[in-house]
């Protein structure tokens, strides 16, 4: 059954079209809307930067303008943090309810779903996407904020037993107040809804800065927090260029009103900003690089390994920070994994992410085709084999290259050592469980790791030996809103998602209620 939603007060401006969607079981109609935006939001207001700079957005699939946005710098942000700090403190947020905010939430979370194809268009163009992976992160993105809105009301504390009698200990958790939250480019949606529901869940206001590549698709989420009828300054997005990110940065973990940081990207750039917090002790939640290990073992079912393989290796043209990134596969089993990859591989449909089918997009921007290329050159220099690929595919565009497959690796090789960020499969032959596991423990980077067996005891002792802080076991993709996403090692700090993703904006208080009588 078709119902019209009804979402209470707010109304809908500029509306295009009928959209679809089946929330709960429940089917929704509502008009859709043109969420493209050239303007940065900032207490409540569409606003470019004071300095009346732009920068242009393009197309990886073509290179082609589509759009312009703000090129804000540090005067811009500072008035988005002033707007973030008064929104909670003078203007009330801070008393919020719990329900208050999910409701907020639940109605974002609405209109993000009604209007899914919109932010897929979006998100396609600016980020080279294929259609069908921009409406997977959509609905990886939105269940962030669904679930965030039903956390919100489960943000309980403890009342402890108190060793006299005279005494009650309660323990209360308090959001922490604003939160910069500042964003890349893989994940243009999911990255932000992850950090910005479970900040306002807890109660916090958030500045968030997208990155220079993708601002458009936050920008449209934006336009959807405004209809779902935040307050001003609750919801801030600041748009700008590189060259203003690391003074935007800078600002955001340095500001005594912001009191919390939360950083997906390099893990370069997180040790800056790690820095840049200490000098405040300011909190600050790290997802950084990986360095993901693809083990097969010899008892594994190689049909769902190689499956596995596709959909960790080339979701995003490999460009995720899961993404599978040393292919670890045993001896007896090598050659057999090899061809059956190598078919699939083949057969991948690359072109532009709009069209039908397409499953291989281009890469981001030319930093990304130059380093996959040097590495690729790297591996075959140092006499490493390309089994299939390895090559620029300037046909389809500057920014695209062939899916990949490369066996012989060596430790020597960048492709070993280094997040790739591509579609290039890198494989390392091995012969026992303990070398496999010394191999995929020797790097620094600790997000994820996958790995096939139908062992079951070595199944347990892999678990609990490999250095990652997630572990697909026979499953190459497992994001979800219910699981903690994080690393250990240099791959960061903190959770994101589950029921801890909201530890990250609460601080827990102590109070002592002394002398009762
Ligand atoms: P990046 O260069 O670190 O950029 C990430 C964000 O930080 C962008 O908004 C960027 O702005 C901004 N930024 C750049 N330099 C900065 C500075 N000095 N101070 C403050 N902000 C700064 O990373 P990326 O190349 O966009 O993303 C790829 C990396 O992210 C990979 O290593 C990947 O593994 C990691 N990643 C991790 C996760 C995770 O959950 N662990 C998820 C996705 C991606 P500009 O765009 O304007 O430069």
């Amino acid at each position: 059954m078709a119902i019209l939603l009804s979402l209470g007060r707010f109304t809908l401006g500029r509306a295009v079209g009928v959209g679809f969607a089946k929330i709960n079981g429940i089917s929704l109609i509502r008009r859709t809307m043109h969420l493209q935006q050239n303007q940065a939001f900032v207490n409540g207001k569409w606003v470019g930067a004071r300095s009346g700079e732009t920068f242009e957005i393009t197309n990886p699939a073509n290179e082609q303008v589509i759009g312009t946005v703000p090129d804000m710098d540090v005067d811009d942000v500072n008035e988005a943090i002033g707007s973030a700090y008064d929104a909670f403190y003078d203007k009330g947020w801070h008393n919020s309810t719990a329900k208050e905010r999910a409701a907020l939430l639940k109605k974002w979370f609405h209109l993000l779903e009604i209007n899914r194809q919109e932010i897929a268009r979006i998100m396609t163009a600016e980020s080279g996407k294929p259609i069908a992976e921009s409406l997977g992160e959509i609905s990886y993105g939105n269940s962030f904020v669904e679930w965030f809105a039903e956390e919100a009301r489960r943000i309980y504390g403890e009342i402890v037993p108190t060793p006299q009698a005279n005494r009650q200990m309660m323990l209360v958790k308090q959001p922490v107040g604003v939160a910069g939250l500042i964003t890349p480019w893989n994940f243009p949606h999911a990255m932000i809804t992850r950090k910005a529901s479970a900040a306002i869940a807890a109660g916090c206001t958030v500045v968030i800065k997208p990155a220079e590549d993708t601002p458009l698709t936050a920008l449209a989420l934006t336009k959807l927090a405004e209809e779902a009828g935040f307050p001003k300054g609750v919801f801030n997005v600041i748009t700008s260029s590189r060259k203003n990110a690391a003074s935007i940065g800078e600002l955001l973990c340095k500001s005594e009103k912001v009191a919390a940081i939360s950083f997906t990207g390099s893990t370069e750039v997180g040790r800056l900003l790690y820095k840049q917090c200490s000098d405040g002790i300011k909190r600050i939640g790290l997802e950084l690089g990986g360095n993901a290990p693809f083990i097969v073992f010899s008892s594994a079912d190689l049909d769902k390994a190689v499956t596995g393989a596709m959909n960790s290796k080339f979701r995003n043209c490999g460009q995720t920070c899961i993404s599978a990134n040393r292919f670890l596969i045993q001896d007896e089993i090598h050659d057999e994994f090899i061809a059956r990859l190598t078919e699939k591989i083949k057969a991948l449909k690359i072109g532009d992410g709009s069209h039908d089918g397409v499953q291989i997009g281009p890469l981001i921007n030319h930093s990304q085709v130059n380093k996959v290329t040097e590495f690729v050159e790297d591996a075959k220099q140092k006499g490493a084999h390309v089994v299939y690929g390895g090559h620029q595919l300037s046909q389809h565009g500057a920014l695209f290259f062939e899916p990949t497959i490369i066996t012989h690796l060596r430790d020597d090789m960048r492709l070993y050592k280094e997040e790739i960020f591509g579609p290039v499969v890198s494989v390392i032959r091995f012969k026992t469980e303990e070398e496999a596991l010394q191999i995929a423990n020797a790097s620094q980077r600790g997000l994820a790791g996958y790995f096939y067996s139908n062992d079951l005891n070595q199944v347990f002792r892999v678990s609990k030996l490999l250095e990652t802080g997630m572990i697909g076991i026979n499953e190459g993709l497992i994001s979800s809103a219910e699981a903690a996403f994080g690393g250990i090692k240099e791959s960061g700090i903190g959770r994101e998602g589950s029921k801890y993703g909201i530890d990250e904006y609460v601080y827990i208080k102590y109070l002592c209620y002394g002398s009762l009588e």
